[in-house]
């Protein structure tokens, strides 16, 4: 009998977003009403931040606090080369150019001595990802944009729960995203939300998210906006997450340790590199080794789900148009590169138990010792 196969990811629910759901369908307000208020507030004292709106996804929640910053056609946005396609297509979205960066050598995450030579009179704003659950160099993102005049949007859809030197992802820069996408930390099955701390942001965030006006069933429109609710059932869903979180960190942060005890003696194997002052609420179990693709194909035959990792931005055959104005050329991106070569992401939901952890990292292992 051969084991199940161990999955990449999957949501961890119970009898709880059931009710919560319940009760909303019950009350009949399913359209943005109480649970998205209380899922509104709790987010924001989590969060440490006085403002927040949902988004219908973690890219719209991009597109949104790019347009309240007022990115748009001209402007340029200071992107890692390293992160998911959803960061440089909100940025397409609004009409503003991604600007590729190279990444750092350990983390991966945005080099800012190679930023220092991309920015322009156009270069508007910094997109700082916190990839893989984890912040770069936040410090350095600040004086960079200081130095430079530009706004800070953080992409947070992966680092919900992550803090950095005491302040949580979200709350340094001038907007933060989230995304609560099925296989982040927390889920609404889609649902995005976007953080701030500037009352005319905040302002500018609810106009454009609500067809230009402040309350509901209006017809004067003051500014010209859009779409980008959510339901009340998402919320609902949202608060049993919510309430479960706590859990949800242990448990990876278990896992996490387990797998870093059980490659501890494997030579050819190495995890991420943590950034000083930052936390760490593993995305994935992101694993390098030389081995690359062999490996990641070895551990999928084994009943494990590996995943690639990103593949560069600068590659991306729908960016071929960007290759023209900007100097894309491999040499420019080892780091990146080899995050894409080298890397591979391994199971570490919160579903997972600690002999699944040991079993995907025994097919590991036996790759190795063959
Ligand atoms: C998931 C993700 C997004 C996009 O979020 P969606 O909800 O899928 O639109 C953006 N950036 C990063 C780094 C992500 O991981």
């Amino acid at each position: 009998m051969t084991d199940k196969v161990i999955t990449q990811v999957s949501p961890w629910f119970d009898d709880r977003e059931q009710a919560l759901v319940t009760e909303c369908l019950e009350s009949g307000w399913i359209t943005e009403g109480p649970k998205s208020a209380e899922f509104t507030e709790r987010l924001n004292d989590m969060i440490g931040v006085p403002y927040g709106v949902f988004a219908p996804n973690g890219t719209l929640a991009l597109v949104l606090g790019l347009l309240a910053l007022e990115v748009g056609p001209g402007d340029e946005v200071l992107v890692p080369d390293v992160t998911f396609i959803g960061s440089a297509n909100a940025v397409l979205m609004t009409g503003a150019t991604p600007v590729f960066v190279e990444v750092t050598g350990d983390n991966f995450q945005i080099d800012l001595s190679e930023a220092d030579g991309l920015v322009t009179d156009r270069t508007k704003a910094i997109m700082p990802v916190h990839m893989f659950g984890m912040c770069g160099d936040m410090d350095g993102v600040r004086r960079f944009a200081k130095r430079h005049d530009l706004l800070i949007i953080e992409d947070a859809a992966q680092a919900i729960g992550v803090h950095y030197d005491g302040v949580h992802a979200g709350a340094m820069g001038d907007v933060g995203c989230f995304s609560f996408f099925a296989d982040k930390t927390i889920t609404t099955g889609e649902g995005g939300y976007v953080t701030c701390r500037d009352e005319a942001v905040y302002d500018r965030l609810r106009l454009l998210r609500n067809q230009g006006r402040f309350d509901r069933g209006a017809y004067v429109h003051p500014a010209i906006g859009y779409n980008f609710r959510i339901t009340d059932m998402q919320a609902a869903i949202g608060l049993a997450q919510l309430e479960k979180m706590p859990e949800i960190l242990a448990r990876k942060a278990a896992h996490l340790a387990r797998y870093e005890t059980n490659f501890a003696d494997l030579p050819d194997v190495y995890l991420l590199k943590q950034q000083p002052k930052s936390g760490y609420v593993p995305f994935r179990l992101f694993l390098f080794s030389p081995a690359g693709e062999a490996l990641l194909n070895y551990v999928n035959e084994n009943g494990v789900q590996s995943r690639p990792f990103f593949y560069p931005l600068h590659r991306q055959p729908c960016f071929a148009s960007l290759r023209e104005t900007q100097n894309l050329d491999d040499s420019r991106f080892p780091n990146s590169i080899r995050a894409h070569e080298h890397g591979q992401c391994l199971p570490i939901h919160p579903a997972l138990s600690e002999s699944d952890i040991d079993r995907v990292s025994e097919v590991v292992r036996s790759y190795f010792e063959r």
